[in-house]
């Protein structure tokens, strides 16, 4: 199967292919910097490191671009509650954003635009719609976008426009608006947005830039007047996504954007999130308690990006142990027993029943789970298949170790290493996990010398102590497993 996405503009499947061959420029709409990122944040933003990953994966060259929006009516209430400035304000929460998409193994976009260092072109974009005829300037001092000048409009979101009828006011702030659709494209400025820094110079007075206008700006400046990819939560379809493809198309005459991909909402504990009802929960509070960061991460892929998903701590124990299974078995094989082809002697005929080393069915499993993997991701990034190849593979390959024993060809060894492997640096799983139950040399030191006091109290026939040693050893996380080769240890979570 070749690549296709589930286009929200056509609501229908569509086979992928960038504007230009190998090339994609992809939008994605970040964090609003007003607060710490919750979970279902974080649902989206591994959507889009899925994406990112899985296209370097199959040979494109990707392009991503990720915005902090900084200016808007939250940023500017909550600078305002503390006396500060916007900047001084969202800086912490942009900084939170980036140290937990780290924590989640997301891989750096290309750029992180704010919105407050394009303020220059967005007046520029303004003008240009002004000229256009699609821009007006109210008796309020802000300037709207004219739908009604804009006969697309609707397409991606497919509202009926007569739904809204024109003359019918929304809110108090807007009252000088010719059409209730029509929104701000730049907002006259209040003392409170002087107050919190929020207000620039413009050919319409003090003001600054309405949220819809940021994001188009900010991708044509640094992606061009045409993306392959648009994405975002799908709460952002309407009216975020509408109104930045009536700017931008009005603005250029060209096509915004190809494909549209929207993520759904995350539910947490079976319910929707919200912090008005204070039922959000944050990465970092998450790792604070203890959470695997790898399990995190894979409670977030276990379903495919439009599919619900509901994200619970429950939920995350099975995520963990899904993680710790991938773990082992990647030890297993890594470690496993090997002896090189090239020091068996003569050919199969001729060859003794000692120097013959064991044919594995590792490499023909490891070319079908990498087949079913792609497949899954193909398929309209569809994690849960993926994940389900993966599993299917580690299942088959155990089996085969359980069935061959050891030693192995390297060449066998070899080829599930790398499958692995190659299924991981679009999962990003492993390292993270890795990374997760890695100790520090002191601690390695401790865990060494408990098991080797354990070894002597074994010796002396002394079981309690040597219990007492396994469970101090448990209690802080670390595993012993007794082998004909000795102890071996592992963190688990
Ligand atoms: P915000 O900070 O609210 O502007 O949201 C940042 C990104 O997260 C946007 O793409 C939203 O659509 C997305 N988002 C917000 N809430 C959720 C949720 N519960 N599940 C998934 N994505 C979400
Ligand atoms: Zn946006």
């Amino acid at each position: 199967m070749t690549l296709r996405f589930y286009n929200t503009l056509s609501r229908r499947l569509e086979e992928f292919e960038p504007l230009e061959p190998g090339k994609v420029l992809i939008y994605g709409c970040g964090p609003t910097i007003y607060d710490y990122p919750h979970i279902g944040n974080f649902r989206t933003f591994i959507a889009f490191d899925l994406l990112h990953r899985f296209l370097e994966w199959s040979g494109f060259e990707v392009r991503f671009v990720t915005n902090m929006t900084d200016v808007d009516d939250k940023t500017i209430k909550g600078a305002l509650g503390k006396g500060i400035t916007i900047r001084e304000y969202t800086e912490p929460f942009g900084e939170a954003f980036l140290e937990e998409a780290r924590a989640l193994g997301i891989r750096p976009m290309d750029l992180y635009p704010k919105a407050t260092d394009y303020v220059d072109a967005m007046v520029e974009f303004v003008r240009r719609l002004e000229e256009k005829g699609l821009a007006y300037q109210a008796e309020d001092g802000s300037v709207y976008y004219s739908i009604a000048a804009f006969p697309e409009y609707g397409r991606l979101s497919r509202v009926d426009p007569e739904a809204v009828r024109p003359g019918a006011r929304v809110s108090m702030d807007e009252y000088a608006k010719e059409d209730v659709r029509d929104f701000a494209l730049w907002k006259a400025a209040k003392p409170e947005d002087e107050e919190a820094g929020a207000a620039w110079d413009s050919p319409w007075g003090r003001g600054r830039p309405g949220w819809h206008l940021e994001c188009s700006v900010m991708s044509i400046a640094e992606l061009g007047e045409t993306l392959d990819i648009h994405l975002g939560g799908e709460d952002l379809i309407f009216p975020h996504h509408e109104d930045e493809i009536a700017q931008s198309e009005g603005a250029t005459g060209k096509t915004f954007v190809r494909y549209w991909l929207h993520i759904k909402h995350l539910l947490l504990e079976g319910q929707k999130m919200s912090k008005s009802i204070g039922n959000t929960v944050s990465v970092g509070e998450l790792i604070t308690r203890g959470y695997d960061p790898a399990a995190i991460r894979h409670q977030l892929l276990s379903a495919q990006y439009r599919r619900e998903l509901n994200f619970t701590l429950e939920g995350l124990e099975g995520s963990s142990r899904a993680v710790q299974r991938l773990l082992d078995f990647e030890a297993r094989l890594s470690e496993c027993p090997v002896a090189d082809e090239a020091s068996e002697h003569g050919t199969s005929e001729t060859r003794t029943p000692e120097t013959r080393i064991p044919e594995t069915r590792i490499p023909e499993l490891a070319k079908a789970g990498l087949d079913r993997f792609r497949e899954g991701m193909n398929d309209d990034l569809n994690s849960a298949e993926a994940l389900g190849a993966l599993f299917v593979f580690v299942n088959e390959v155990n089996a085969e170790l359980d069935r061959v024993g050891s030693p192995i060809r390297r060449s066998d060894r070899d080829a599930g290493v790398e499958a692995l492997a190659s299924m991981d640096e679009v999962l990003g799983l492993l390292e993270l996990a890795r990374e997760a139950r890695s100790v520090d040399d002191t601690t390695e030191e401790w865990i060494e010398e408990q098991i080797r006091l354990r070894k002597e109290a074994r010796k002396a026939r002394d079981f309690a102590a040597a219990d007492a040693i396994r469970d101090t050893l448990a209690d802080r996380g670390v595993v012993l497993e007794d082998s004909a080769e000795g102890t071996r240890w592992k963190v688990v979570k």
